[in-house]
């Protein structure tokens, strides 16, 4: 290695912009180590992929690490705010439930679910978040001309990440770019690392330490003989049809993801300032493209015109860190974006990457990580489909084919609430999918058991006429809270304006 390290980051999406803020970030090396040298090679040949995002709370997080003003962002971006997603038709047709992502009880005091499941009430409703969904809210309200933020809680966003990964691009500072096509990956024949990259235009990038954001095209990984392990036995859909609809002059615009069940499959629509995107992540098995854009329309009684057909090969590496080279986004895992684990989870693992690699070579422990991590997306959003819809040949296969495990854990949370000791511990206690994000979702498809919540609370009196105040008044002052909060498009147009004057 070279006295000062030189990292190569293939692709120029989200993934490879958030790698190089991350990784040239003073935080991600011990202290007193030289900043390393970072290169970024996008081909602006191929696109991004660019279909309407929705985030979690770790991208304010990430913000804010980096000291990025989120006003700024948001204007930039055009994003949106996201406070959760609304579960159209999952349960059964005509029902929906909402999963805020605030985590209240890490505020207020574990027992509020329970009180809720017990007393026959949505958890959602003692959840800022859901009364700021409700009512379009921003999350300020404007007090004596100052911005005045409703709660302690992250919320996360909507956008275009063709146009995030741009303004990502503008923070990562001391980073060179290149336009070129990486054409071939040379090797060290003896230690099998990556010791150069071959460009199109005939020059050749060395390096110390590679980056494969690649996306779908796994330009670096795929040399380096990494294998994909599939996870269509679990995930019943495998095609997404991307449109876009525009969003009408003066309509308020939704701060939440809609997750809609259809017949094959289900449909999201994640608002950006200007338009909906949209699709139908469907299974080819139980419809045609042209049948499922057919049922789209009919579902949203207008035409569509799809912008791709993209097969979603839904999986993820063995090993995503193979000798000196780690795939990162795209290239590493996908799967259906159902709960926005995508982005995610890249943030996260390059968070992972940072820590181990001041650590020394943690690469054992980095692909052990990420595999649970991605194991864990996937059985979560497996859960989702746990239906009580039979109404077409794709729900009854797949209430036919519940893997073990959620058979499992649907056992086991029929004797209790799904709680942290449930879930294996995350490296860095960073975000994960544990119980705050379990607990809505199965309270939305009516698994979660009322009898023995009920049962648990009447052996502690005292302590279920606490919840009970607690939990009326959380009602009554988010409901308050969220009434004073701007509304959403109105706020998002502000800032926009303020950033032309
Ligand atoms: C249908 C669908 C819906 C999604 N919805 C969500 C969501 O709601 N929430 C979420 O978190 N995520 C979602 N995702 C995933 C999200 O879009 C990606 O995680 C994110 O955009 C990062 O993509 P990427 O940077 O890995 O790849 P890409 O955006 O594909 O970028 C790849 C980059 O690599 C470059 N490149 C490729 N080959 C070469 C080469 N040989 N040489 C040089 N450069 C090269 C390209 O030019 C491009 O810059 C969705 C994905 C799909 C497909």
């Amino acid at each position: 290695m070279s006295a000062t390290e030189h990292i190569v980051i293939v692709g120029g999406g989200t993934a490879g912009w958030l790698a190089a803020l991350i990784l040239g970030d003073a935080k991600s090396r011990p202290a007193g180590a030289p900043a390393p040298r970072i290169t970024v090679i996008e081909s602006s040949k191929f696109g991004t992929i660019g279909v309407g995002e929705g985030t979690t709370a770790v991208f304010r997080q990430m913000l804010q690490h980096f000291e990025i003003n989120e006003e700024a962002f948001l204007a930039a971006t055009g994003a949106t705010i996201k406070y959760g997603i609304r579960h159209k038709d999952w349960r059964r047709l005509g029902h929906h439930y909402d999963g805020p992502i605030d985590d209240v009880e890490a505020v207020a005091g574990r027992g509020l679910d329970l009180y809720a499941v017990g007393a026959g009430k949505p958890v959602s409703d003692a959840h800022l978040f859901a009364h700021l969904m409700n009512r379009h809210r921003a999350p300020y309200a404007e007090v004596g001309g100052h911005r005045v933020a409703a709660g302690p809680f992250h919320h996360a966003y909507h956008f275009d990440q063709a146009l995030a990964g741009k303004f990502l691009k503008t923070q990562a500072k001391h980073t060179a770019l290149i336009d070129d096509q990486v054409t071939s990956v040379v090797r060290n024949p003896l230690s099998g690392n990556i010791i150069a990259l071959q460009l199109e235009s005939g020059a050749t990038i060395e390096g110390d330490f590679f980056l494969d954001c690649t996306g779908f095209r796994r330009a670096l990984i795929g040399e380096m003989g990494a294998e994909w392990l599939g996870y269509g036995e679990t995930l019943p859909v495998n095609r997404a049809m991307p449109f876009w609809i525009d969003l009408e002059p003066g309509e308020e615009i939704d701060p939440f993801t809609l997750a809609w069940a259809q017949k094959s499959g289900w449909m999201w629509r994640i608002p950006t300032l200007g338009r909906y995107g949209c699709g139908y992540v469907y299974s080819d098995t139980h419809v045609s493209p042209e049948a499922a854009q057919a049922e789209i329309e009919a579902a949203l009684g207008r035409k569509i015109e799809p912008r791709n057909d993209i097969k979603i090969n839904a999986g993820r590496l063995r090993d995503a860190w193979i000798n000196n080279c780690v795939a990162v986004g795209l290239a590493s895992s996908f799967l259906e974006p159902l709960e926005a684990t995508s982005i995610h989870g890249t943030i996260v693992q390059l968070l992972w990457l940072a820590q181990l690699r001041r650590s020394g070579n943690g690469r054992t422990q980095y692909n052990a990580a990420v595999a649970a991590q991605v194991d864990d997306f996937r059985d979560f959003v497996r859960m989702h489909y746990v239906s009580e819809r039979d109404d077409s040949a794709f729900w009854r296969d797949v209430a036919a084919s519940h893997p073990r495990i959620i058979r499992d854990r649907l056992d086991l949370w029929q004797t209790k609430l799904p709680e942290r000791r449930d879930f294996a511990p995350v490296p860095g206690n960073l975000p994960h999918v544990q119980e705050q994000l379990y607990i809505p979702v199965l309270d939305g498809l009516g698994l979660l058991n009322p009898r023995d919540a009920k049962s648990q609370l009447a052996q502690d009196p005292k302590r279920r006429a606490a919840l009970r105040k607690t939990h009326e008044d959380l009602i009554r002052d988010y409901k308050r809270a969220a009434g004073k909060c701007l509304p959403h498009r109105a706020w998002l147009q502000s800032l926009s304006q303020e950033k032309a004057a």
